[in-house]
């Protein structure tokens, strides 16, 4: 089991660190260092032993091609694009509107299902460290099994403990009634768990669900109305991608050459030549930066619902 968190922010490479292999912004992986281990990509072998001792951040060349990989410090959000898919998962930009809109921070209870793939259960593990807790509930035996693998290896059992257990059909422990900060429901019937939210949470407490379908957002909020709960507001984040370019620009004619000038201006206008000139310079030097929305926007993911226990 490590001993420190996947995010302990060391600066020096060694045996049994976790290790982001980064190679392109679409093409991210992770180790384990060994001494001796080998990560072969379509660009040849990356040997563990030339990642080992070295700084993050640093490039790694293959011992067989010019093809190189940098070696990062791992985070939730490099995570997220690294880890192994055993389920669809929340992304980084949904996660952030998560975290934000549930006032996620150190010293929170949090209550999560369904587990999955860990993704989310990594973001909220790094929110509450040192002194919170992320229980994480997820009723696929296998998947359960993998995320606890995960979580020892990564450091993470200090902050996030996973159960398996059916969050509709039993609910959450008792011993978690009203000491629980956020509950996040990521389930394909988040209405049948609002009731075991309600228990569970605090006075004032963040209700979260993602779902896909907005059937699933209408009998969601029908269950958190009937439950009393307060503020409910249902959210779409999308992302919006702008173009930037720098082109040099004519610069307005503000008239500085006009003949009618008196000879008292001459002095005065001389110096706004001069400006003219360097307004010119600058332009033509410069350029200026505009920024274009792509026509394109990233496709729906899911929508977050948000309410709070009144
Ligand atoms: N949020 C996760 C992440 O970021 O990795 C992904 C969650 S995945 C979409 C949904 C998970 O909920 C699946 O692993 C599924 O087995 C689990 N699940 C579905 N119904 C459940 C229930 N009633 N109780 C517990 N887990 C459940």
């Amino acid at each position: 089991m490590a001993m420190q968190s996947m995010w302990a922010g060391k600066s020096i490479v060694e045996v049994g660190d976790l290790v982001i292999l980064f190679e392109t912004h679409n093409s991210v992986t992770y180790a384990y260092m060994e001494k001796d281990g080998v990560y072969h990509n379509r660009h040849g072998a990356f040997h563990h032993n030339d990642m080992i001792g070295q700084r993050f951040g640093t490039k790694v060349y293959s011992r067989m091609s010019k093809g190189y990989i940098f070696i990062l410090s791992p985070t939730s959000e490099l995570w997220s694009k690294a880890l192994r898919h055993r389920t669809q998962i929340v992304f980084t930009l949904d996660a952030s509107a998560i975290l934000f809109n549930t006032h996620c921070c150190p010293g929170k209870i949090v209550i999560e299902s369904g587990t999955g793939s860990g993704a989310l259960t990594t973001s909220f593990a790094r929110a509450v460290q040192p002194n919170g807790h992320v229980y994480t509930f997820e009723f696929n035996a296998t998947r359960a099994k993998v995320a606890k693998e995960e979580f020892d290896a990564n450091g993470l059992s200090k902050v996030a403990t996973i159960e398996c257990r059916d969050a509709c059909e039993q609910g959450f422990p008792e011993q978690l009634d009203g000491k629980v900060d956020i509950v996040f429901l990521d389930l394909p019937c988040p209405w049948k768990a609002v009731g075991h939210a309600k228990r569970a949470l605090k006075a004032g407490g963040a209700f979260a669900s993602y779902s896909p379908c907005m059937e699933q957002v209408q009998r969601t909020c029908d269950a958190l109305r009937v439950d009393g709960f307060d503020r409910i507001r249902t959210i779409e984040t999308r992302l919006m991608t702008y173009c930037s370019r720098t082109v040099p620009l004519p610069v307005p004619n503000f008239g500085f050459d006009d003949q009618t000038t008196t000879p008292e201006q001459v002095e005065s206008n001389d110096a706004q030549v001069g400006e003219k000139r360097k307004l010119e310079e600058d332009s033509a030097a410069q350029g200026h930066t505009f920024a274009k929305r792509d026509d394109e926007m990233r496709g729906h993911t899911a929508f977050l619902t948000f309410a709070y226990k009144f």
